[in-house]
């Protein structure tokens, strides 16, 4: 079992057109709350980002953003937020947004978003966290990228065991509960405590 405290949520810094994807944040930021885990995020009031943290902090909830002084103005920060943590770069903005947090939800979202998922799953597979992360669907948008993971196994790139770091749900309380009922034990351990 994972106890959450706080989740960190990585989602797109634009809003799709079709609606359901603005309702899929604010859902999620609000479910957040409602269960009284804080929500740890990138700090943006624009798009997703936006609408998850404003979710969240209408229905009562914590939410800290992560964000790097200058990288983004001040325009797009948000600036109604319980706590907003400025840091220096954008890799000290990642540490300390995997710091906080004791899972990870990714929403969909863009580059962005794919680098942060691909980088959390990639520090459990290395053993420098053991954090969980689960892509939370919206109309089927993560299927390109799993059956990617699937095609990486196939062809022997990636281990079975690390595949399953990558986990998938199709609702908000899915998402939340598998995020609390994993135990990485799989998790293979490549470095040293001397290095972490
Ligand atoms: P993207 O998916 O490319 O829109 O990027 C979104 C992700 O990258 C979020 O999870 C943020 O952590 C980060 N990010 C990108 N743009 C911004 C922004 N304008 N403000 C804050 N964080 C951002």
């Amino acid at each position: 079992m994972t106890v959450l405290h706080a989740v960190c949520v990585f989602c797109g810094s634009s809003t799709p057109p079709d609606d359901r994807y603005r309702d899929a944040a604010r859902h999620l930021g609000a479910t957040l709350a409602t269960r009284g885990i804080d929500l740890v995020y990138g700090g943006g009031r624009v798009g997703l980002m936006g609408e998850l943290a404003n979710a969240a902090l209408g229905a009562g909830g914590r939410v800290t953003g992560v964000i790097p002084t200058g990288l983004f103005s001040r325009e797009v920060g948000h600036t109604g937020l319980t706590e907003l943590r400025e840091v220096g770069t954008m890799h000290e903005r990642k540490q300390l947004m995997y710091d906080l947090a004791d899972g990870f939800i990714a929403l969909p979202g863009g580059l962005g978003t794919l680098e942060e998922l691909a980088e959390v799953s990639t520090w459990s597979q290395l053993g420098i966290h053991r954090k969980p992360l689960v892509l939370l669907d919206v109309d089927g948008f993560w299927d390109p990228l799993v059956l990617q993971l699937d095609r990486m196994v196939d062809v022997g790139v990636l281990k079975p065991a690390n595949r399953g770091l990558v986990q998938r749900a199709s609702s908000t309380d899915e998402a939340i509960d598998a995020l609390a009922s994993t135990e990485l034990t799989y998790v293979e351990k490549w470095i040293t405590d001397a290095e972490r």
